[in-house]
């Protein structure tokens, strides 16, 4: 358990160090158990990144019945937006670990609320021939995580209206790789946009590279 609180805190602050997200904005959890119950660890509510400590990590058990009530009752203090990181493990079973960024790109482009079209292939590495915005709603509600759960259909990353992304993984070196990979392609699309109407590759190719894509070899 103290190895997952470490590892959070080394992804919590490279949130910073890699600029994908400033101060105490976003947020990072990862799927744990604690005296047999399912759950996760995440990252405290307002605490900047570089001040935390392993007892400001909380543990939330996987429990639909699960709100702020609850949570402050127990003293707990668990980043605001724990509901969409609970939703996205009961919902997604491939879900490990999840990161959250105000990442400067991704959330200029999400201020526009538009889906990103497949501009160019990388957009495949979130799992589909775009990556969708989840619609607006105000940070750390119910409705909110229900507006990501239907722009994670079949997607492993989204963008959030006037917020900023979403993206998970398989472990959090994957999840944080994927954000930063959304961050770059938003930086790459902002560009684009910036010398007239891009080229969109069509739903045919995006195919051919969704299936290259699932054999590509990382190291
Ligand atoms: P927390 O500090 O509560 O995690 O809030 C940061 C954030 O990004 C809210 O959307
Ligand atoms: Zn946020």
């Amino acid at each position: 358990m103290n190895n997952l609180k470490k590892e959070v805190i080394e992804y919590a602050k490279k949130l910073n160090s890699s600029n994908l997200s400033p101060l105490r904005s976003g947020n990072i959890s990862i799927r744990a158990d604690q005296n047999g119950k399912k759950g996760f660890l995440i990252t405290p509510s307002g605490i900047k990144y570089d001040q935390l400590n392993e007892e400001n990590i909380v543990f939330l058990e996987l429990d639909e019945s699960l709100n702020n009530d609850k949570i402050s009752k127990n003293d707990l203090n668990p980043s605001s937006e724990w509901r969409f990181h609970q939703d996205i493990y009961i919902k997604k079973k491939d879900a490990y670990a999840i990161v959250h960024a105000h990442s400067p790109h991704a959330t200029a482009v999400s201020a526009h609320g538009k889906n990103i079209p497949a501009f160019h292939y990388m957009i495949a590495l979130a799992g589909g021939d775009d990556i969708k915005c989840s619609e607006y709603a105000t940070f750390g509600t119910k409705e909110l995580s229900e507006n990501m759960l239907t722009a994670l259909e079949k997607r492993k990353a989204c963008l959030m209206s006037n917020h900023g992304q979403v993206a998970f993984g398989k472990n959090l070196e994957e999840a944080f790789e994927l954000a930063q990979e959304v961050e770059n392609i938003c930086h790459q699309y902002i560009n684009t946009l910036k010398i007239g109407k891009p080229k969109i590759l069509s739903f045919e190719e995006m195919n051919k590279i969704l299936e290259k894509t699932k054999s590509y070899k990382k190291n």
